[in-house]
């Protein structure tokens, strides 16, 4: 659909392999002292350093993992970075280098393919990255977009899933479940646009869902926030595939329970009136919802009074011990246990 909304379309058969990569490639500078060689070789050139590498990648494919009735193709470049930055920075480094690879096929023309590089710059931009390589190739029907980035940390600085503790408290920054009712609405008014393509959605009430669904900002302010307070994470982990999910990996991999309340997940006030829309029970929807792209970790009991009233962070409960499970405390004081629904690539 929003390919075709385009005007000018210039045929990527035209340009040929070559002509492509240099077009989609030319306006990207080097900002990152440690890229040595980024784009043109047989291969990129990093300096080490002294410090440890952190590497992450993460593949896209079209009518899987985004839709292009609804996703720019600006945002999908926007956001193709953005997953993987925020795997970076949930190991507590900083993300320099990028390489982005892509199959298209001839239904996308040149200009597409710069909206999906305008969104990779812009991210690229923002975020301080330099992109340093990839690989472009044809593909029968739809697109398919494979990004890696690498980061850096000291040694002492970087933070795993597996060493939270009995007693640690349990943070998350930003809110959740945005991202998965924007999705809902989305597709909501997808159904209702090919019902009737004159149906101009009205999408006021929902410009944060929305925004959190097409534009995620991947929380590397958290590091620095976290270096100032002068905390450091027991364990911590990106939100991809929902709340539950998230602890479950980590309490799995650390050998610990949880404890978490209903009435301390945060929640934005168009999260709570969209749900009483959708009938969508909000609790289960901070839990099971993906793509919120925030930052879930552990902190020592002791730094307690480092996050508390901090705006960016929420404290939603405890690390106990391994036998007593994962527990929900509802607002009635009930205990539930909780189940890992994150979102299952493999779903029926
Ligand atoms: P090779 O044939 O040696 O694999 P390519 O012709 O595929 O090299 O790529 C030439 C240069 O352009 C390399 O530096 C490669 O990393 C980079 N490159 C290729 N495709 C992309 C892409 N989609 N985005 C960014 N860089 C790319
Ligand atoms: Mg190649």
């Amino acid at each position: 659909m929003l390919e075709d909304k385009n005007q000018n379309r210039t045929s990527l058969a035209k340009l040929g392999e070559f002509g492509l990569i240099e077009h989609i490639t030319k306006y990207f500078n080097v900002k990152n002292d440690t890229t040595i060689k980024a784009i043109g070789d047989d291969a990129a050139v990093l300096d080490a350093s002294e410090k440890q590498t952190v590497i992450t990648t993460d593949l896209l494919i079209e009518g899987v993992h985004f839709d292009l009735s609804y996703m720019p193709l600006k945002h999908l470049g926007y956001k193709a970075i953005m997953v993987n930055l925020s795997d970076v920075y949930a190991m507590n480094a900083i993300a320099e280098q990028v390489t982005v690879s892509i199959a298209i096929s001839n239904r996308f023309p040149l200009e597409a393919v710069e909206e999906l590089y305008a969104g990779i710059q812009l991210a690229c931009e923002t975020y301080n990255i330099d992109l340093i390589g990839g690989d472009t190739t044809s593909s029968t029907k739809g697109m398919l977009i494979s990004v890696t980035a690498i980061g850096k940390a000291k040694k002492d600085d970087i933070v795993y899933r597996n060493t939270a503790k009995p007693t640690d408290l349990i943070v998350v920054s930003g809110d959740l479940g945005a991202a998965y009712l924007g999705l809902q609405v989305l597709e909501r008014e997808k159904q209702v646009f090919n019902v009737d393509p004159n149906n101009q959605p009205d999408l006021d009430n929902y410009t944060y869902l929305i925004e959190r669904q097409l534009k995620p900002e991947a929380r590397k302010d958290v590091t620095t926030i976290l270096a100032d307070l002068e905390v450091k994470p027991t364990a911590m982990i990106d939100i991809s595939d929902g709340l539950s999910s998230e602890l479950f990996h980590i309490c799995t991999q650390s050998k610990v329970g949880c404890k978490i309340y209903e009435n301390k997940l945060p929640l934005d006030p168009q999260v709570i009136s969209t749900c009483e829309e959708f009938e969508l029970d909000s609790t289960m929807v901070a839990l099971s919802g993906g793509e919120d792209y925030e930052l879930l970790f552990t902190v020592p009991i002791a730094d307690f009074d480092k996050i508390k009233g901090n705006p960016n962070f929420s404290i939603i409960g405890h690390i106990t011990e391994e036998n007593q499970g994962l527990q929900l405390i509802t607002r009635a004081e009930q205990e539930i246990e909780l189940k890992a629904q994150g979102w299952n690539s493999f779903k029926e």
